[in-house]
């Protein structure tokens, strides 16, 4: 595991609601640069990790660590923007005037108003006051307070809740913005092709507890995923980079781990070693069950 990058890390966090475990030993690792989706259905925990992770809820148990440091300092914070749940704004307060609040308690000047602004396209806005905003614009007024100081890290929780397909687009063309811009996001969202659209890396939660994590490629894609070994994995593994089985294939506790290049399927792969005289002692298909948790989860 590349641990230089890792921006934020969660070990074993658990939470519970009186008898109601919204999580249970949640492990994840979240790199810089990633577009991280958290997907899964309602009450699977999502607002949960997103609060615990943001400093609004404690966990009971397990730690996280965002940029090594456990816990964060309050100068690591500012380098976290979230949203999480609805965004709280006076009605009647220009779009302006509720920025300016924001400004005051992240203790920053009201400088990078125009720019947030001018990212989430509502600068023709300020002056109108939130109530009369539609509400994907009032969804965009929430990312673009959370944008104010140009934090590192973008942490929104299901910004697309509620809204017209117009509106879900508009939020989901300034988010994907962001992302490009080079900011590390952290989206939860019970609605795969948003994840798809938007991420590079999902975890997918079912009843608090993670069923299976990585890229989006890996786990949602069309492509079969396999994990394999012999006694010399490192020169398989080199061998198999320059055939057409595989698209690509990295080495994760001891087992190889190959998507399989499209209409490729695992005994091609077996036949492949075998004619290069590698004898695979361990095979197994990841495709299926990941699959089979999801079409379980979207149900
Ligand atoms: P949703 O999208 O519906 O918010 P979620 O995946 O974000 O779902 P959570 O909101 O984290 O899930 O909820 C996880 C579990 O914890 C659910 O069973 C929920 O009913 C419960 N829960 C969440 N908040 C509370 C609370 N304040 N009091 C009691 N139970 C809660």
């Amino acid at each position: 595991m590349n641990t230089t990058n890792t921006i934020l890390e969660i070990r074993q966090l658990s939470r519970s609601y009186r008898s109601v475990k919204a999580i249970r030993e949640l492990s994840l690792s979240i790199n810089a640069g990633q577009a991280f989706g958290l997907l899964g259905p309602n009450g699977s925990g999502k607002t949960t990790t997103l609060s615990i992770i943001a400093g609004i809820l404690k966990q009971d148990a397990g730690t996280y660590s965002w940029f090594g440091e456990d816990p964060p300092t309050p100068q690591q914070r500012t380098k976290i923007g979230s949203l999480i749940e609805n965004p709280h704004f006076y009605p009647y307060l220009t779009l302006e005037q509720n920025l300016k609040i924001i400004c005051e308690i992240k203790q920053i000047g009201y400088n990078d108003i125009d720019r947030v602004l001018e990212e989430t396209k509502l600068s023709e806005r300020k002056k109108s006051r939130f109530k009369t905003l539609s509400l994907g614009m009032k969804q965009r007024l929430g990312i673009a307070a959370a944008l104010l100081g140009d934090p590192q890290i973008l942490v929104l929780d299901e910004p697309t809740n509620g809204l017209d397909p117009e509106g879900i687009a508009e939020v989901r063309d300034t988010v994907m913005a962001q992302v490009e811009k080079g900011k590390t996001l952290i989206l939860a969202s019970h609605i795969l092709s948003e994840v798809e659209k938007i991420c590079s890396h999902v975890a997918i939660l079912k009843n608090g507890e993670l069923l299976a994590s990585g890229s989006v490629e890996e786990i949602l894609a069309e492509e079969e995923v396999v994990e394999f070994s012999c006694a010399e994995n490192e020169k398989l593994k080199a061998i198999l980079q320059n055939s057409d089985i595989v698209l690509h294939t990295r080495t994760e506790n001891g087992l190889l781990v190959a998507t399989l290049a499209p209409g490729m399927q695992s005994s091609d792969l077996n036949k492949f070693a075998f004619e290069n005289l590698f004898v695979i002692t361990h095979l197994r298909s990841r495709k299926k069950s990941l699959e089979a948790h999801f079409l379980e989860l979207v149900k």
